[in-house]
Formats: structure tokens, sequence, C-alpha cells
């Protein structure tokens, strides 16, 4: 849910004579490849004798059908909301509980079509829930995800246990304590583009202790990225490698998680697939420069509820020689800050241009008198790219100081000077007016040519005997060296 639904749900379930109290929402479905989230979209408050309170709080059959009707017009599902006052952490259910929440799972889930959703907001403000499917009882959410400025997530200690922090974490601990950790590498991240900067959060990610991070590329290394490409070789691109594989591999040697969790895929963020799986993540990192990509990805920030750190070089070279400027930015896409459309780094033309394809045709591009994607990257200014988008991400999950993630930032090179951009979302903001549609988006998606080229092109390399023996040999080598390392530090 968005901070703004948090703070309303709060103010009405948790009262000032300290009693008990419940209330109805809507929910949205957002499905991804392996989790389904629930994003609620709106409180539907109790009329006059709809409910009553007294210690414990009750409510009408009819409540629950006016509401479950209502929901159903939409498209939404129905989730009850009940508060224990006296409660701290995750909520276990009370026998009251289950027998009113298995009572209405059924009807809700009739009238709806969707399962009916329970969830509990103890004193502490934190919120557990659970799905009730019709046949097979219920089943208890991971966890819950208040998304704003900040990023706040209630776990489910039982099915997603805080991590066991290992020696090798000591330093980063002592910057902002165990709690802090705990909740931080529990979450899931996804970085989309694992070029320059993609890499080069992945691996820092996975330093500081984060479990679960995957990355999505399609692209092949070449011989033109090795100016700036971390951990990606010569041997690497004569094989034709991923560049999902080769931040996988650095990620791999870089983890401090006892169970690291690190998957790459080899797909668009274009693709359907690539969307559901990236449906599955707490927080995505864009380290895209297509507008197709990031306008999927500004669109899952709002109807999905999935905080998007997005960020860029720009190089402005002089024609002859020289370097005029170079900025770059870095701003967190979310419910509360505006979307990459409204601070200008999307243009929705654009985005259909490059969506039919007409970006990578040269001729299309010469005839509109449009200005090919830029080439210029720096290596030597990539990492204040990470730098920025990392610092973003700190003040998104932990808000040093009770702050959370500031207005978009510019930093200009020639003078050295960072900027806090003052943009407001635009009037009629597609995007923004869509927050929590969930799987009701609108369909951005479609099949890739270009990446199903480069996954072709690479298999057909992997085909021919230089390739084949040569990455045999590479993984030969690769996993020699990851013996040597269990037998001398323990797996
Ligand atoms: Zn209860
Ligand atoms: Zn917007």
């Amino acid at each position: 849910m968005t901070s703004e639904l948090d703070a309303r749900a709060r103010d009405y379930l948790l009262r000032a004579d300290g009693q008990e109290d419940v209330c109805l929402a809507t929910y949205a479905p957002s499905s991804g490849d392996q989790r389904t989230t629930a994003v609620l979209t709106d409180l539907a408050l109790p009329l006059e004798g709809e409910r009553s309170v007294h210690g414990n709080a009750s409510f009408s059959g009819s409540y629950v059908v006016r509401a479950a009707s209502q929901a159903a017009a939409e498209g939404l599902g129905v989730a009850l909301l009940h508060s224990h006052p006296q409660g701290a952490g995750w909520q276990a259910m009370s026998a009251t509980d289950r027998d009113t929440e298995r009572s209405y799972a059924h009807m809700a889930e009739t009238v709806t079509g969707h399962p009916f959703v329970g969830m509990t907001l103890a004193g502490d403000m934190t919120w557990s829930a659970r799905m009730w499917h019709c046949n097979s009882g219920h089943q208890d959410a991971e966890s819950v995800r208040i998304v704003g400025t900040t990023l706040r997530v209630n776990w489910n200690g039982r099915l997603r246990p805080a991590p066991v922090t290992t020696s090798a974490q000591i330093r980063t601990i002592s910057a902002w304590g165990e709690h802090v950790q705990a909740d931080l590498a529990r979450l899931r991240v996804l970085v989309v583009g694992v070029g320059t900067v993609g890499i080069d959060l992945a691996i820092r990610l996975v330093q500081a202790g984060v479990q679960d991070v995957s990355v999505m590329d399609f692209d092949t290394v070449e011989e033109v990225n090795l100016d700036r490409l971390l951990g990606a070789t010569r041997i690497d691109a004569a094989l034709f490698r991923s560049k999902s594989h080769i931040a996988l591999r650095a990620m791999q040697a870089a983890a401090t998680a006892t169970r690291p969790v690190l998957t790459g895929y080899d797909l668009s963020i274009c693709e359907p697939q690539g969307q559901r799986i990236a449906l599955d993540y707490d927080v995505i990192f864009s380290c895209v420069d297509r507008p197709w990509a990031r306008a999927v990805l500004n669109q899952l920030a709002y109807s999905d509820l999935i905080p998007v750190i997005d960020g860029g070089l720009a190089v402005d070279p002089f024609p002859i020689r020289g370097m005029r400027n170079a900025t770059w930015r870095a701003h967190v896409i979310t419910p509360g800050r505006p979307c990459l459309q409204c601070n200008g780094q999307i243009d929705g033309a654009h985005v259909a241009r490059d969506r039919a394809g007409l970006l990578d045709d040269e001729t299309y591009i010469k005839s509109a008198g449009l200005k090919a994607p830029a080439r210029e990257n720096v290596s030597l200014l990539a990492p204040s790219v990470t730098a920025s988008m990392l610092g973003q991400f700190v003040s998104l999950v932990v808000a040093p100081g009770g702050l959370g993630t500031p207005d978009p930032l510019r930093f200009s090179l020639s003078t050295h000077t960072l900027e806090h951009m003052r943009v407001e979302t635009l009037a009629g903001c597609a995007y923004e007016q869509a927050a929590g549609g969930g799987d009701r988006r609108a369909n951005l998606t479609k099949e890739h040519p270009i990446a199903d080229n480069a996954r072709r092109q690479r298999e057909a390399h992997a085909r021919t005997m230089r390739v084949l023996v040569g990455r045999l040999a590479q993984n030969v080598a690769d996993k020699a060296s990851a013996l040597i390392g269990n037998v001398l530090v323990g797996s």
C-alpha cells in the first residue's frame, strides 16, 4: 500500500480509546512470476450500523456484501483490516480472527473473483497479512510493503527470517545497526540493465549483504564494453558471454550473505516475461537508457508500487575536441515523487517510436530529424552515477534523519554543483493516476526483436567449436576457483 493509505488506515484502526476496530479495503492483484501481491487501492469504510465497537469489533454481513459488490464492479478484490492495539510485530490470528475471516472468504471470492485478504495492524504500526483461498484455507504473506518517499517493509519472520549476519559485514552493520541491516538484507532487489552502472550497483548491493539480487539484460559483452564493464574480460567478449552472465559471476564472487540468491535473466524488461519477473521484486534499479524500457519501469513504480531508482549520465562533448560538460541524475520513481515523464526523462512520442522499433532504424532517424541514441560513456564518471543511485536507495530504505528520498537530483560536472530539481507532477499524468492498478495496468510490453536476435546470435556462436571449447574451459576454471575458495574459507 502507499504511505498515504497506510496513514489513513492507521488513523481509522488505531483508536484513541484503545479498542479494536475493523474496516474493509479494496485491492488490485499484481501477479509476478512467483509472487502475487495485493495492492491496496482504497479503504471501504463502514456506514452507520455496519460495524460496532465493544472491546472487540464486529460487523454485519451486509457490509462485506456491499464492499465486495463495489470492488467487483471495478475488477478489484476485497480485504478485511482489523487492529490489535496491544500487539507488536507480525501478528498471529486468534481463533476468532480465523473463524471470522474464513466465514467471509468464500462469499468475497465468489462476488469479486479474487481471493479474500485478511490484514492485522498491531499497535506498533506493523502490518501482517494473509490470503484466503476458498477451498484450501489461508496462506500467510511474506511481507507487507508500505511505499512512498520511504519504503517500509513488515516481514513475516517465519517465512522470511532475518539473515544471519557475517563477520564480513561488521563495518556495514555498525553504520546503522542489526535491525536496519536485517530489513535491508531481506529486500528482493532487481537491477535492470547491467552495463557500466548496473554491474557496479549489483556488486555493491551483494557486498552490503543484500541476499536476493537479480540482474536482467539481454545484451552480449563486446570489445567496446571493456573500457568500463567491471569484471568483463577480453575472453568474455571472445566467448560471446551475456552481460547478465558477467554480472552474476562478479556478484557471486562479491556476495557476503551466507545464502545469497542471485539470478541472471537474459531478458528485456519490455518483454512480457521480463515484466512478470520484475513484479517479484521489492525495489528495482533502472540502469537502462532506452525510453521504452524506462517507460515500462515508470509504469510499474506506480501501478504495482515497486519503487524504481533511476539514473543516468549525459556527456556533452564539443564537436571537435574536449568536453563541454557532463551531468548525471538520480531519482526515485515512487508515489509522492514525480514520474519519469513529469521530470522530463522520458517523452511519450519517443517511447512509442522505440516500442515500434524505429529508434534502431537509421533511415527513419535521419528522415525524422531525430538524434540517434547517445553512445558516449565514461568509465571514470560511472561510479558517480552509481553513488548517486545508491544514495537514493539508502534514503529510501534507511531514511537517515527520518527523511526519505529527496527531490530528483542533478549533478553538473563543469561547476561541480548538485541541484535539487523542483519538479511537480503534471496535471493528468496517466502513469501516476494509474497508481495501484496492479494487473489492470495498460500493457506496454510485447515481443522484443532486438532481444530475441541477441539471444539467437549468442546461441549460434555457442554452437561453434571455438566458443564451445572456450566456454567449457572457462567454466572449469571458474569452478576450480570456487572450489579453492571453499577449501580455504569454507562455504
Ligand atoms: Zn484479531
Ligand atoms: Zn508523472
